[in-house]
C-alpha cells in the first residue's frame, strides 16, 4: 500500500535523509489555504485536530491579539488582576445559561460567570485593572449553532473607576483598532493560510442606541420586544449590515444584569452597552455603567429576582461604599474567531467545549 494511504488523517510522520534545498518557483504557492475541519470529528479528535497548520496558525493570532492588549492595557496604566475562579456569587447576568456550583468548604460556591462583582470590588485600591479573566457558562444546547457560543471561554475582562460609558467604549476602540494592526502585521503567513484578509479601520467606531437598532430590525420586518435583550437571530442580522464593528448603547431597564446604572435622567434606560464585529461575527464585548449603591443595587436585585441574602459580601461591601466605575469584558476566543475569519468559535479554544457536543 502506498505510504500516503495508510496514515490515518492528522498523523505526524517523521522523514529521514538529506534533502536538497530548491528555491521555490514563482508559480508554487508555497502556503496552501486551509479548509475548516467539521466540528464533531475536530473537538473528537482534538489532539490530532490541533497539529494542523490551521489550528497553529489560529492559536499563533491568538497570541498575537493577547500580546497585543496586554501591551495596550499596560501603557494605558492598567493593571493586571489575577482573576478569581470560583467564589461564593459570581455573575447572574448571563442569558439563560447556567453557572456550575461546586462544594468548597461545606458552601455552594460556583465557578465564574464572570468576574463582575469582582471587579468593583478591587476599584478602591486600583482604578484601572484588567485580567484574562476564566469563565464556565452552562449555555444552552440550541446555542451550538451559533458559531459563538463555548461554555468554557476566557474573557479579557477590564474596569476603571469613576468612568463613563463613552470613555471606556473609546477604550474599546482604540484596543481593537490596535489589535488589528498587530495582526496584520505580525501573523501575515498565518492570516494567509486561514484565507483572511483582516479590515484596517482607524478612529473610532459607531454608536447606536438599543431603540435606533429595533427601528431599522423593524424596517426589516422583525418585531422586537423593546424591553429585552436582542435574540442572537436579530444580532446576527445587524452584525451582517453594518461594515464595521459598532456599539450598541442604552439598553432597556430590566434587560440585563443587576449591576448596570439606570440613566439617572431617563430611568427607562441602562448605561449599558454590546460592541459587536460586521460580517455576522456578532457580539465580542458587554459593558456598562455599574450600579453601585447599596439601594440601587438592592431595588434592581428586586426586580431581577435575585435575593440579596445570596451575595452577603456584595452587599456589605456596597454598605460600606465603593467608587463608582465602568467597564467591559470581551470574550477572547471571539475575537480570535473574528481575525481568523474562521465559522465556528470551538476552533479557536485550544481545548473546546461547545454545548450540545460531546
Ligand atoms: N459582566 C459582563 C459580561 O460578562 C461584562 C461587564 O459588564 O463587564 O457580559
Ligand atoms: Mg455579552
Amino acid at each position: 500500500m502506498p505510504l500516503a494511504e495508510s496514515l490515518l488523517q492528522w498523523a505526524t510522520i517523521s522523514i529521514h535523509g538529506c534533502a536538497k534545498m530548491q528555491e521555490p518557483s514563482p508559480s508554487t504557492k508555497s502556503i496552501q489555504q486551509s479548509s475548516p475541519p467539521d466540528m464533531v470529528t475536530g473537538i473528537r479528535y482534538r489532539y490530532r485536530s490541533i497539529r494542523t497548520p490551521r489550528a497553529r496558525a489560529i492559536l499563533r493570532i491568538q497570541h498575537e491579539a493577547a500580546r497585543a492588549i496586554r501591551q495596550f492595557l499596560d501603557e494605558a496604566g492598567f493593571v493586571e488582576l489575577l482573576a478569581p475562579i470560583i467564589g461564593p456569587v459570581t455573575d447572574p447576568g448571563i442569558r439563560g445559561a447556567a453557572a456550575v456550583p461546586i462544594k468548597f468548604n461545606g458552601e455552594v460556591f460556583t465557578l465564574m460567570t464572570s468576574m463582575i462583582l469582582y471587579k468593583q470590588m478591587v476599584m478602591a485600591t486600583l482604578p484601572r485593572i484588567y485580567s484574562f479573566s476564566p469563565c464556565v457558562r452552562l449555555e444552552p444546547t440550541a446555542s451550538r449553532g451559533t458559531g459563538r457560543h463555548l461554555a468554557e471561554f476566557y474573557q479579557v475582562d477590564l474596569e476603571v473607576a469613576r468612568a463613563s460609558c463613552e470613555q471606556v467604549m473609546d477604550v474599546g476602540d482604540a484596543l481593537l483598532v490596535q489589535v488589528l494592526q498587530a495582526v496584520r502585521k505580525e501573523c501575515e503567513p498565518q492570516l494567509e493560510l486561514l484565507g483572511r484578509t483582516l479590515p484596517l479601520f482607524s478612529g473610532s467606531f459607531p454608536r447606536v442606541t438599543f431603540a435606533e437598532v429595533v427601528e431599522m430590525l423593524r424596517d426589516e420586518g422583525i418585531v422586537l420586544d423593546s424591553r429585552r435583550e436582542l435574540p442572537w437571530k436579530a444580532e446576527q442580522i445587524l452584525s451582517q449590515r453594518f461594515e464595521t464593528p459598532f456599539w450598541i448603547t442604552e439598553y432597556p431597564t430590566g434587560s440585563r444584569g443587576f449591576y448596570y446604572l439606570t440613566d439617572p435622567e431617563r430611568p427607562s434606560l441602562l448605561r449599558s452597552f454590546d460592541f459587536i464585529l460586521p460580517e455576522g461575527y456578532g457580539e465580542i464585548a458587554s459593558g456598562g455603567e455599574r450600579e453601585h449603591t447599596l439601594k440601587g443595587v438592592i431595588g434592581k436585585m428586586h426586580r431581577t429576582r435575585e435575593k440579596p441574602a445570596k451575595y452577603k459580601w456584595y452587599i456589605d461591601m456596597l454598605r460600606e461604599g465603593i467608587p463608582p466605575s465602568a467597564g467591559f469584558g470581551i470574550g477572547l476566543e471571539r475575537l480570535t474567531r473574528y481575525l481568523c475569519g474562521v465559522p465556528h468559535i470551538w476552533e479557536c479554544s485550544p481545548f473546546p467545549k461547545v454545548p450540545g457536543v460531546i
